[in-house]
């Protein structure tokens, strides 16, 4: 059994701004990103190196929020979050705070690989990633000019938004994510964002906070999360999910449910989670208006989705 989720965030997206071609790009980024995890799965390989590619893609496609297409904070500057965690070994990298890094994931999973830590912020996890040959790029390559657009709106406001709240009639894009089991019944998650519009101070989110926006273990499940960040902080969400399985014996629906339907929705959170567990079953709950996602089973034809 092998399968992959992939999910492009959640938020405000409301069909009638959501153009048929805007639609058409989307749903065909994210079967690309399904179809480039599945592909190293159907080869033998890791979920871990699965969930790293599925997030490569997303993050190379300007229409997400993560890697080039990345949304401004309040500096002007673009900085990235990003995890990644095995759910065998439990092992975890992330990054925090990144500038110039063109794949934040893949230094996530260097730091997991490549150093004795989980967490490196700002410019010491470049600088661990330019002595690890992860490719950097000028600050421009992430520029886009809708997210330059989207950032003007909201400029010199005291608040920070989520990408798909920004009122934008047109463009409502997100973090990005992915869970998988490969065929040695391993499952991995992987998150990777550029955070909130206008964000200040270093604001870091929950993606590459391990065990809340992103948690693998062979025992329960792996999740990766996307939403309104310091609720998911303070829900402490993916493990929240593993810990129902694991201690109330609830199923990854039940658990994804609970947490997402009831839990952060109780404490004013908006958004969604991919979960899936070892015998491959899997949970795409939202309490958004929608969420970008999608998967794929034993090789089968993608399912994508983006509302209910
Ligand atoms: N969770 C991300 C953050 O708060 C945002 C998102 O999911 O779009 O940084």
């Amino acid at each position: 059994m092998r399968a992959i989720v992939v999910h492009g965030g959640a938020g405000t997206i409301l069909p009638k701004h959501l153009t048929k071609e805007l639609e058409t790009a989307y749903l065909k980024a994210l079967r690309t990103a399904v179809k480039a995890g599945d592909k190293i799965l159907a080869q033998g390989g890791t979920a871990l190196s699965a969930v790293e590619k599925a997030v490569i893609v997303l993050e190379n496609s300007p229409l997400f929020n993560a890697g080039k297409g990345s949304v401004f904070g309040a500096n002007g500057k673009h900085e990235m979050d990003a995890s990644i965690m095995c759910g065998l070994t439990k092992k975890a990298g992330a990054v925090a705070g990144v500038r110039r890094v063109k794949n934040p994931i893949s230094l996530a999973s260097a730091v997991m690989h490549k150093s004795e830590h989980v967490l490196l912020a700002g410019s010491g996890a470049e600088d661990f990633g330019k002595l690890h040959g992860v490719r950097m790029e000028d600050e421009s390559y992430f520029y886009s000019e809708h997210r330059y657009n989207q950032w003007q709106k909201v400029r010199g406001m005291d608040t920070a938004f989520l990408d798909h709240n920004v009122d934008i009639s047109d463009k409502k894009f997100g973090t990005v994510g992915a869970v998988a089991l490969d065929n040695e019944g391993n499952v991995a998650a992987a998150t990777s964002t550029g955070g909130l519009t206008n964000k200040k101070y270093g604001r870091v989110g929950d993606s590459p906070l391990i065990g809340i926006g992103n948690y693998a273990n062979n025992d329960t499940c792996a999740v990766s999360c996307t939403g309104d960040g310091e609720y998911f902080i303070r829900g402490v969400v993916a493990y929240d999910i593993s810990a129902l399985m694991e201690f109330k014996g609830l199923s990854v629906d039940e658990a994804s449910k609970e947490v997402i339907l009831k839990r952060i929705k109780k404490i004013g959170g908006e958004g969604g989670v991919i979960a899936i567990d070892s015998q491959g079953n899997i949970a795409l709950p939202f309490n958004s208006t929608g969420m970008y996602r999608g998967y794929s089973r034993n090789g089968e034809e993608a399912v994508v989705k983006i509302f209910d």
